[in-house]
């Protein structure tokens, strides 16, 4: 009998722990990640939905993500540890993510990416229903975003029947496989997908992938626009990308209630 099922009012499920524990992570790492998840939180990217996990330092073949629950309650407790096939390692009974696959298929597929956030925040939803106007840089703070996201179309892996979540490690390579070498992919009528080289540079690519999503939608409803040309979304990401801190440290200090 298999291990798992779906809980379908919590769009989690239950598994066995069955990938092998080695190191643990360091704490520091486990409370930077429960933050993350408050943080979107706050930051409107994530709702009662979406998930953030940050690679294992130990172990580049593992990743942290919090069990299945709300982000915004998110604290050290909650964080379990999984094999790039989502398995869990110390769920302990507690039931995971249903979509854990996206992540442990883009670590796998990409060494780079220390860090993913899979969102259905709203702004970014329209663009990857739309057929042929890209979502693009239109603003110096998401250059990383270049001047094309690519569109992960579940239909051709899963059929045109299928409830649009990356339930499988086949799903997960073909959204990988999407995503290419970008830093965003979109999930048509679903949500996206954003990586960063850092747990911290991955939270301000989720928020200002939205951010930027309600810039284009607004200049597109004034008229015809100029967005950032692709050289300038490379040098501006340079530039931005010695920000985050600042980002970081202000996000954190709204999560606690001191700013
Ligand atoms: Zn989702």
């Amino acid at each position: 009998m298999s291990h798992s099922h779906i809980d379908a009012a919590q769009v989690g499920a239950n598994v066995a722990d069955s990938a092998t524990a080695g190191a643990t992570a360091d704490p520091d790492l486990i409370a930077d990640l429960a933050l993350a998840n408050r943080i979107l939180f706050q930051e409107r990217v994530l709702d009662a939905f979406g998930h953030v996990s940050v690679r294992h330092d130990k172990h580049p073949d593992h990743f942290l993500l919090a069990r299945n629950m709300a982000p915004g309650l998110v604290t050290d407790h909650d964080i379990v540890e999984f094999d790039l096939d989502g398995n869990a390692v110390n769920a302990n009974g507690r039931s995971v993510y249903l979509e854990r696959f996206i992540h442990g298929e883009i670590y796998r597929a990409r060494p780079d990416v220390m860090s993913i956030v899979h969102s259905h925040s709203p702004a970014v939803v329209p663009f990857g229903l739309l057929r042929h106007t890209p979502f693009r840089a239109v603003c110096h703070m998401s250059g990383f975003i270049g001047i094309c996201a690519p569109i992960f179309e579940i239909r051709t892996i899963a059929g045109d029947s299928s409830d649009l979540l990356i339930t499988s490690n086949e799903l997960g390579a073909g959204l990988a496989k999407a995503l290419g070498d970008q830093t965003v992919v979109l999930m048509r009528g679903h949500g996206s997908t954003v990586v960063g080289t850092s747990l911290k540079q991955a939270v301000f690519h989720a928020i200002y992938t939205e951010v930027n999503a309600k810039l284009q939608a607004e200049v597109m409803r004034l008229g015809e626009y100029t967005p950032l040309s692709e050289g300038e979304t490379k040098t501006a990401r340079k530039t931005i990308d010695t920000q985050v801190d600042r980002a970081w440290n202000l996000w954190k200090l709204r999560v606690k209630g001191e700013v």
